[in-house]
């Protein structure tokens, strides 16, 4: 696990670097530097996140000469759409291509109050989590912060063609967010900023399998987005046979660093605790959770088990699901149970997985 603490780099490639991983600061150091007005930032964003036009050509109230230096210096990333799922309850899953080869899903879920997207941050996954398939081949890259806001964008204009908008984004597709930190940051900030996609922090949330150090630098980045963990277990001994990461930054230090999350930001947190049929689904287990979360600011979101081919665990029957919830609510926890989309599609939770086409063309 040492390992885990090392960043996986971006690879380098002959692609210039994505303009939507710019950051609208960013990009104002950057025309400054060209000797540019800073109010070009707000041009380029209104072309790039509200036109959303697909080449620097196009941006006609900008100078040549500034169109081709953007052009020169950087690349307005385009995900190749490979396939595009509907389920029947209208969640859209894409399966893009990256420009190096490599593929990723994005789920956008419709729900009556508005359009999500589950946006993928990481081509594979190091952490292992016994239960996941997004993790079974290993982590193969970082995807660039322009990458990410990328698929928010190509989700976009599936919504554009029935005049909806993307009203919320959460971070929980292929991927350890907090393992690429400094990709996600910038990504955020984008989506996040008045003149970039505008969606309020609160209709933004980031997951996380418990990367203790990244819990609290992201503590104190006070964004005011919404934060939900990983826990699935109430003793580190049960976690670290569910995941890994448990063995490199345990329970208790976890904990520690979602207190001083709390504390820091002011805000609540979540906790999922996905409910693997004879592991953790006990009501015995739910006594354990109800203790180890005593006193702590948060919701409990309950998720049955996804079936996932190479994995065999199995899901908890419904009453047993209900009787687990009813130990939480008499203990006074926050608790709900999660509804799952998606399903005939293979978009629901733990089930997206990277599709590895760079070596399938090979
Ligand atoms: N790596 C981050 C973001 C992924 S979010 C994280 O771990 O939080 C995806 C969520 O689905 C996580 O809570 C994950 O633990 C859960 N999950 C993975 N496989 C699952 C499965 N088979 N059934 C139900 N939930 C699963």
């Amino acid at each position: 696990m040492e390992e885990l603490k090392k960043t996986v780099k971006v690879p380098e490639s002959e692609q210039l670097q994505s303009v939507y991983s710019l950051k609208f600061e960013d990009l104002q150091d950057w025309l400054k530097e060209q000797g540019e007005p800073k109010f070009r930032a707000t041009q380029i964003f209104e072309w790039l996140y509200q036109k959303r036009v697909t080449s620097f050509e196009q941006m006609s109230n900008l100078s040549k000469d500034l169109r081709e230096k953007l052009a020169n210096s950087f690349t307005i990333t385009t995900l190749k759409i490979v396939t595009r799922q509907v389920s029947s309850d209208g969640t859209v899953k894409f399966l893009f291509e990256l420009h190096d080869g490599y593929s990723i899903e994005t789920v956008v879920m419709r729900h009556d109050y508005g359009n999500s997207v589950c946006v993928t941050t990481q081509v594979g996954c190091r952490l292992g989590c016994t239960f996941c398939a997004s993790t079974l081949g290993g982590l193969k890259r970082n995807l660039e912060a322009g990458e990410i806001v990328a698929q928010v964008l190509e989700s976009q204009r599936a919504m554009d063609e029935v005049e909806e908008r993307v009203s919320s984004v959460v971070v929980m597709g292929i991927g350890e967010p907090f393992d690429n930190y400094d990709e996600l940051v910038p990504f955020l900030k984008t989506i996040n900023h008045e003149k970039g996609l505008n969606i309020g922090a609160r209709h933004i949330t980031v997951s996380t399998s418990g990367v203790v150090p990244k819990i609290y630098k992201f503590a104190d980045e006070k964004m005011q987005i919404n934060f939900a963990i990983s826990l699935h277990a109430p003793t580190t001994e049960i976690r670290s046979k569910l995941m890994p990461v448990n063995r490199a930054w345990p329970l208790e230090k976890l904990m520690d660093s979602i207190r001083y999350y709390i504390e820091t930001t002011g805000r609540r947190v979540t906790f999922e605790y996905g409910l693997f049929g004879g592991v953790n689904d006990q009501e015995e287990h739910a006594e354990l959770l109800a203790d180890l979360i005593k006193g702590v600011k948060c919701h409990v979101n309950l998720i049955p088990v996804n079936y996932v081919l190479e994995r065999d665990y199995v899901r908890t029957p419904r009453e047993q699901i209900f009787a687990f919830e009813k130990v939480l609510k008499n203990r006074g926890v926050n608790v709900t149970i999660r509804r799952e989309q998606g399903h005939d599609i293979d978009a629901a939770c733990g089930q997206l997985r990277a599709k590895e086409r760079k070596e399938e063309t090979r």
